[in-house]
């Protein structure tokens, strides 16, 4: 019997690089829990776990890192709230469960998973997905859990300065930028993860805090099946991250996917259709994102056509790989 190399990757969204991109210290940080993200997820799946498995698990770490826009860390609304999306998908039969605008569910994916294992429903959202969480007996917390200051002078800046960019602003705000290598006003922060298990079996997750400065209510693409995630045995696992708007409107993960099935394409040619053609041609440099692919056959697909997206992968027992800018 042929053993399949397992495969992981995963991203902590994709972004412009800021001002402060030559800060090292900073981006030895995101590597470092890039890579022992990349690691943990790696040792799940060189031990026989499920791409279910590996994909919650790493997006349950990147949930719990307050460097990214998911879990602890998430970013605000703009009435200075947290609302969160996530969502997974198992490729071997479509099952996927997924949950929006929730603001006390400590691990959003685990949420998703348990929605997805109930099968009664696909999506929940607001105080019924809350509701359900607790049924099932995951941690609730108090939404201020979420809430990093960095994250609350992110939205200040936001949404107070409104038409003024980062690089007119003062020395407060650039001491704030040279914390992170992408410029955290701009990044789109979402988490995800894709996996290839030993079984030839294909899973998908992504986890966000949504848009810095959202309205209330809002719900972006990556808790929506077929648009920010989605994953089939037949072709790949997707997760995305960018503009949701027009994620959702182009179905992109979904996009990725039927490109590989009717049309023949390749993993690499789809997403690159997807990322650098579909999604800037709806809407310009607001189609901006990227996303993270696998297929059945363990080729990977990291695209994005903005200036960088935090991203590591690894493949069977090989060192895992982590990156930031191109
Ligand atoms: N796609 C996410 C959303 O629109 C944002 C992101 O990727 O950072 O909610």
């Amino acid at each position: 019997m042929t053993t399949i190399s397992p495969v992981i990757a995963i991203h902590g969204g994709a972004g412009t690089i800021s001002a402060a991109a030559l800060s090292q210290d900073a981006a030895r940080g995101y590597h470092e829990a890039l890579h022992a993200i990349v690691q943990a997820t790696q040792k799940l799946l060189l031990r026989g776990g499920t791409a279910v498995d590996a994909v919650c698990l790493a997006v349950e770490m990147l949930e719990d890192c307050p460097l990214f826009n998911a879990g602890h860390g998430a970013v605000f609304t703009h009435d200075e709230t947290h609302e969160l999306d996530a969502a997974v998908m198992d490729g071997i039969d479509l099952r996927a469960g997924a949950i929006a605008g929730v603001s006390r569910i400590r691990r959003p994916v685990r949420a998703a998973r348990a929605v997805m294992e109930d099968g009664a429903h696909v999506l929940l959202a607001g105080a019924g997905a809350e509701a359900f969480a607790r049924e099932r007996g995951l941690q609730l917390v108090d939404p201020s859990y979420f809430s990093t200051e960095a994250r609350r002078a992110q939205l200040h800046r936001v949404r107070d300065a409104g038409r003024v960019t980062l690089d007119h602003d003062g020395a407060a705000l650039a001491a704030a930028a040279a914390e992170a290598p992408l410029d955290e006003d701009r990044k789109m922060g979402t988490v995800g993860a894709v996996a290839l298990d030993v079984r030839g079996h294909l899973a998908a997750a992504t986890s966000t805090g949504g848009m810095t400065n959202k309205r209330v209510g809002r719900i972006g693409d990556s808790p929506l099946i077929g648009a920010g995630t989605y994953a089939d045995d037949r072709t790949a696992a997707v997760s995305c991250t960018g503009s949701g708007e027009i994620f959702i409107r182009a179905a992109a993960a979904y996009d990725v996917c039927a490109r590989m099935r009717y049309a023949g394409q390749s993993l690499a040619q789809a997403s690159e259709a997807v990322v650098m053609q579909t999604l800037p041609a709806i809407a310009g440099e607001g189609g901006s994102g990227g996303l993270i692919a696998v297929d059945r056959e363990g080729h990977l697909s990291l695209c994005f056509n903005t200036e960088g997206m935090y991203r590591g992968h690894a493949r069977g027992a090989e060192a895992p790989f982590t990156a930031i800018h191109r």
